[in-house]
């Protein structure tokens, strides 16, 4: 954007250098806002969306944003009290201490070793303000984050243009699943000249749905813990937990790594997540920080001290930028989960109907010639991908204006180092509607090629 108009008006340079750099690409944005206009099956939105009837109790056949019913019922109900005051910058005491439960509930077997080990959650607005907060406080500018080749591309606004930070990508798939060794090689580069490196890993993945299968899962943990440990070097690793839960394929692992790693003063495992996703609530803006504390740590200092220090920290980022976060969904959300058990039996009517959608998908991807649009290993989450293939291959947006023009299906492509295609985001296209997405695909791939 050249600012005319700010420049115009004579408010151009009343902005720092910082603001006048700071620039939202339009990218997604665009082809959102297109599909809404042009496109008869929208594949762009990453929220779950199906019909009423499908997931709520008196629900009819109305398209709606997917809600777990007890969060939903919950909303009338809450007294002034519950709605309208701040909450501390560090979250709802209640909330964080029902968060920590819900974390430790999913850890199942591992819970007991983790439990004196994880923070108390840092509540936050959302998992953008989760990745945004922990940077700033953990990374300087021009330190680098190792990310993988394919990621969610709002990560480069927070990492590379909001907090000045390089990217140190390593390539995500080798032989159709993780490459862990471009991973710790790329760990490796951030090291140089220093001591601590920070990486982030995302599955289930945005934007190829890719969970490592329960084997490969093992081994990463196995990998990264006896690399960090031989190396003698610290790797922060925070683990964007986003689409915890949304897997749907029997042997891909859909516990977070975080829940079997072992924390060491070699590996700081931490993890982001929040009611986004996992509680289907994408307006709450309410994510959560937590950190697992190596027993090293432990040893050599008072855990309550630590949680105190760094609470300072964390609450310094709030008080200096969001002050506090959205006090009704923290209410909700810590009542919700007094009932874990009635959360997951709810989710899991919106997890089974995404999972009906990937099956439908999985079933249909031979239709589709893989030699032009090749789509990576997706087993969960809410989207998947497929790779532009070959010397020929037209530009991913040139893809995507054919998949609106001629069939109405409305994707997002993606065009960059290690990554050229279009992301479908099935999480909002109805079971039905699957196959002539599948259809739209092969299509393109005939077509255009
Ligand atoms: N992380 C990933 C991988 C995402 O795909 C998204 C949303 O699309 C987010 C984080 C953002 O989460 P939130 O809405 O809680 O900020």
């Amino acid at each position: 954007m050249s600012w005319e108009a700010l420049k115009q008006a004579g408010a151009f340079d009343l902005l720092s250098d910082f603001g006048k750099s700071a620039e939202l690409q339009a990218g997604i944005f665009y082809w959102l806002g297109r599909a809404k206009n042009e496109a008869k099956i929208n594949g762009t939105i990453g929220a779950a969306k199906g019909k009423a009837s499908q997931i709520l109790p008196d629900g009819d056949d109305k398209t709606i944003t997917m809600a777990l019913p007890s969060i939903r019922s919950l909303i009338p109900s809450l007294g002034t009290e519950e709605i309208f005051p701040y909450s501390p910058s560090l979250g709802n005491p209640a909330f964080r201490k029902a968060w920590r439960a819900w974390l430790l509930h999913k850890a199942g077997a591992t819970s007991g070793r983790l439990d004196p080990l994880v923070s108390a959650p840092i509540v936050v607005p959302g998992i953008t303000g989760a990745i945004y907060t922990v940077l700033r406080l953990f990374c300087d500018p021009g330190e680098s984050i190792v990310v993988p080749d394919k990621r969610w591309e709002n990560y480069d606004n927070v990492y590379e243009k909001n907090l000045g930070m390089k990217v140190e990508p390593f390539r995500f798939f080798t032989g159709g699943d993780f490459d862990l060794e471009a991973f710790l090689a790329a760990v490796d580069r951030a090291w140089q000249g220093k001591n601590k490196a920070v990486a982030l890993l995302n599955f289930p993945n945005n934007p190829t749905g890719y969970c490592p299968p329960k084997t490969t899962a093992k081994e990463i943990i196995q990998g990264i813990q006896n690399f960090t440990a031989k190396a003698g070097k610290t790797l922060v690793l925070l683990l964007d937990d986003a689409y915890e839960g949304f897997v749907y394929n029997q042997d891909a692992e859909s516990r977070s790594l975080f829940y079997d790693i072992e924390p060491s003063e070699y590996l700081v495992p931490i993890k982001l997540d929040g009611i986004t996703k996992e509680l289907l609530w994408y307006g709450a803006r309410v994510g959560c920080i937590s950190i697992g504390y190596p027993q090293a740590w432990l040893d050599k200092a008072d855990k309550a001290d630590i949680e105190k220090e760094l609470g300072n920290k964390f609450e310094f980022m709030a008080r200096s930028m969001y002050s506090n976060c959205n006090t009704m969904a923290q209410n909700v959300a810590a009542k919700a989960l007094e009932n874990p058990e009635a959360v997951v039996a709810e989710r899991q009517k919106a997890i089974n109907i995404l999972a009906g959608r990937y099956d439908v998908f999985q079933e249909l991807l031979p239709k589709i010639d893989r030699n032009k649009l090749n789509a990576d290993p997706f087993q969960g989450g809410f989207f998947c991908f497929f790779n532009a293939m070959g010397d020929k291959a037209p530009k991913p947006a040139d893809i995507a204006d054919h998949l609106l023009k001629k069939y109405e299906v409305g994707t997002v492509p993606s065009d960059g180092p290690g990554i050229k295609g279009i992301r479908v985001a099935f999480c909002g296209i109805e079971e039905e509607n699957i196959p002539k997405v599948v259809d739209a695909l092969a299509g393109s791939a005939e077509d255009l090629w």
